[in-house]
């Protein structure tokens, strides 16, 4: 990894919400490896390093398509319904093990399909998700840890029209399994997607979307003018565009800023100049996300320590913007409210300030 990071730990135990974790991103290393002998899928090399080089990127990512290539090599393990639910499970239960009290994760129903070499249906796929989620869940709490999972189906623009119309299909028909939709991939020209936005839409189901993460900032407001996004995916770009920036601020739109990942895929150079801070410092909703963890050979409490590290964040911070994530969750409304109560008023702040070694 290209930056350090101490206190990790310390930040672990923080409760916290993530809204924007992929699922095929997740996956941990060893049981990428194991699965590779299980299945007997040759391995990308002969040596833990080459592995590791394989299915970890180190450095920054040459771009976005390098960063999607690497996740794209653990994913191959998709191959069983078996290896979904594992690592289903297990994401689950290292997510709820670091404190996350609400997660929002998201996949790919056709990618995960591909993946499958056409083995297992979307159907078949969506039960093994499912199956390896409730199973974390379990384990989590035979520990003593409390975690509600909810899922994303994310519409990877990349895969085609085809594909998004097969996973908006997808979504409507499985609407009580998905508590919204996500538009990933190539960002360019969002506006053309607006047919399959405007039947998720018609649904009556809620909307987030990838925009200008390593794009034109006008592609945030395109996401929420034409295709009814609530919240935007990383958004980072939006500083240089004073207009958007604005026009975010004063419709409330949420941001799920994922500082780790901008860094990995190099939209962000220096940690310490992450846009982050000016939109906190500016009063916006945001959450804080590890994007695709597994992939960056990291975890969510290390994006808390690096904002402590190189933007002063404190616990006052992660409080007031997990509050604004829980807020901001497409989760029930009587869930969030039981969270905020349990994990995040600023009662529970007050407490785990004083209870933490600072
Ligand atoms: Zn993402």
């Amino acid at each position: 990894m290209h930056f350090q990071l101490h206190s990790t730990d310390k930040w672990r135990n923080l409760p916290k919400v993530e809204l924007h974790c992929h699922f095929e991103g997740c996956i941990p290393y060893e049981i990428i490896i194991d699965e590779h002998h299980r299945q007997g899928i040759p391995l990308p090399g002969s040596t833990d390093a080459e592995c590791r080089k394989a299915f970890v990127l180190e450095k920054p990512a040459k771009n976005l398509e390098d960063a999607i290539a690497t996740l794209e090599r653990g994913a191959i393990i998709f191959g069983e319904a078996r290896a979904i639910t594992r690592a289903a499970s297990e994401i689950v239960l290292r997510k709820a093990l670091e404190n996350v009290k609400l997660l929002e994760l998201r996949y790919c129903p056709p990618f995960m399909e591909r993946k499958c070499r056409g083995k297992i249906s979307m159907e078949d796929a969506l039960g093994a998700v499912q199956k390896g989620i409730a199973s974390g869940i379990s384990k989590a709490r035979e520990q003593g840890k409390e975690i509600h999972v909810y899922l994303i189906a994310s519409g990877l623009a990349v895969l085609g029209s085809d594909s998004l119309q097969k996973v908006v299909d997808f979504v409507i028909k499985h609407r009580q399994d998905f508590v919204a939709f996500d538009l990933c991939g190539p960002e360019e020209d969002l506006s053309r997607y607006d047919t399959f936005l405007n039947q998720i839409y018609d649904a009556g189901m809620d909307i987030t979307i990838h925009a200008a993460e390593s794009s034109e900032p006008m592609n945030a407001q395109i996401a929420v003018e034409k295709l009814h996004a609530k919240r935007i995916g990383h958004g980072i770009k939006v500083v240089y565009n004073a207009a958007v920036f604005e026009y975010l601020r004063q419709h409330m739109i949420h941001l799920e800023i994922s500082p780790i990942s901008n860094l990995c895929t190099g939209e962000v150079k220096v940690a310490s100049e992450h846009p982050v801070t000016k939109f906190n410092s500016s009063g916006f909703s945001l959450s804080i996300n590890s994007d695709d963890p597994a992939c960056f050979g990291t975890c969510l409490s290390d994006d808390y320590a690096l904002l402590h590290e190189n933007c002063g964040f404190g616990a006052s911070d992660f409080f007031r913007i997990n509050r604004s994530a829980l807020k901001a969750s497409f989760a029930p409304e009587d869930v969030k409210s039981t969270l905020c109560k349990t994990y995040f008023s600023e009662e529970k702040e007050k407490e785990w300030v004083l209870n933490t070694d600072r």
